[in-house]
């Protein structure tokens, strides 16, 4: 049975006009999936008894189960959540002085095989659906009673290898008659699936694309991350090139800083160069420590050194807080987990 969470609201009037219903009922069910937040068709107090009889016949619901909620020293907050067959993901929620921003799984596992990232390694399962998605920043809400305002893809998993299923899920989270999350809130982050980036930049959606690089050469790059073997630096800052240029947009690139790696001022001035002139930002993340990883973190003078380089020679740089490292629900360090 096909989750209605799934559906965007164009998608589910479609459906209710295939089910005999007028549209307007399905903007009704709409909102009290995606703005009341409620948990079954039943509480939908303004439909028809025979109606949710019918959606109830045709629809499942679900909704995350909480298996686990960790908390850090910082009041970074860690989900383990029950997807309802068996597996599990974790998804991230962080305070900020703005609000509340939720860091999404987008699937179960990942195929991208990133050396420094927990997220891999253990075997890929599945892409989430759009509702499965969503449902994470539904159940967050309803379970601390809050109102999310930013949105980031950097969960477990790489968005742009469940293209459709998030591109679905931006719209649900952006429609203004449901959760109403502007697109400028909304951070998709890719390891760089180049096609899929000209895809994204057609779809006039004004959300803001990160750049997973963290190297300047193919050589140490494809060594960090082997999707650098099937599209290289060049071919990425191209697609790069073309998605501002299309979307007018300033995008966000991830250098994750790694000891004796790529944290010396060689590295910082081949970036400038790779960088300059193009409208972008750049994130600077002290490398988080995982299980078995080899990689270790630049110490605080070199990260400081490589921003103040990088800000000197005409390229924003920021160095992003580390939350939640101590309950490891830092970047790159959330893993999917078997329930079985
Ligand atoms: N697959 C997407 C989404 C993950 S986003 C992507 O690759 O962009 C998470 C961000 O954290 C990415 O920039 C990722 O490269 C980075 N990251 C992964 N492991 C990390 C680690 N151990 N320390 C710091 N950043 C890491």
């Amino acid at each position: 049975m096909k989750n209605i969470k799934d559906y965007n609201l164009d998608k589910l009037k479609e459906e209710f006009i295939n089910l005999g219903e007028k549209p307007f009922r399905a903007e009704q069910v709409f909102k009290w999936i995606f703005d009341a937040n409620v948990t079954s068709f039943d509480d939908m107090t303004n439909i028809s008894l025979e109606l949710r009889e019918k959606l109830k016949q045709n629809y499942s619901f679900s909704n995350f189960k909480i298996i686990k909620k960790q908390v850090a020293s910082d009041g970074t907050k860690k989900y383990l959540f029950d997807v309802l067959d068996g597996n599990a993901i974790e998804t991230v929620l962080m305070k900020y002085h703005h609000g509340y921003s939720i860091c999404v799984s987008s699937q179960i596992g990942c195929k991208m095989g990133c050396k420094f990232c927990a997220s891999t390694g253990i075997n890929f399962v599945r892409s989430l659906t759009s509702g499965e998605i969503v449902e994470q920043l539904l159940a967050v809400q309803r379970d601390e009673n809050i109102k999310i305002s930013n949105v980031v893809f950097m969960g477990i998993g790489e968005p742009l290898d469940n293209y459709d299923n998030v591109v679905n899920a931006i719209r649900i989270i952006n429609n203004p008659k449901g959760i109403n999350i502007g697109a400028r809130h909304i951070s998709v982050s890719t390891s760089g699936l180049v096609p899929k980036i000209y895809d994204l930049a057609k779809e006039n959606i004004q959300c803001t694309l990160s750049i997973s690089l963290h190297a300047t050469t193919d050589e140490k790059r494809s060594s960090m991350m082997p999707i650098n073997n099937a599209y290289n630096i060049e071919e990425l800052i191209k697609a790069c090139k073309e998605y501002i240029k299309m979307t007018n947009r300033r995008i966000s690139f991830e250098y994750a800083l790694a000891k004796d790696n790529n944290d010396n001022i060689e590295d910082a001035k081949q970036l400038v160069k790779l960088l300059k002139g193009m409208i972008c930002h750049v994130n600077l993340i002290p490398i988080n420590k995982i299980e078995n990883g080899s990689y270790v973190k630049s110490s605080n003078e070199n990260i400081i050194k490589f921003r103040d380089y990088l800000n000197e020679h005409g390229i924003v740089a920021t160095i992003r807080r580390e939350l939640g490292s101590d309950i490891d629900a830092a970047c790159g360090q959330l893993r999917r987990k078997n329930l079985k």
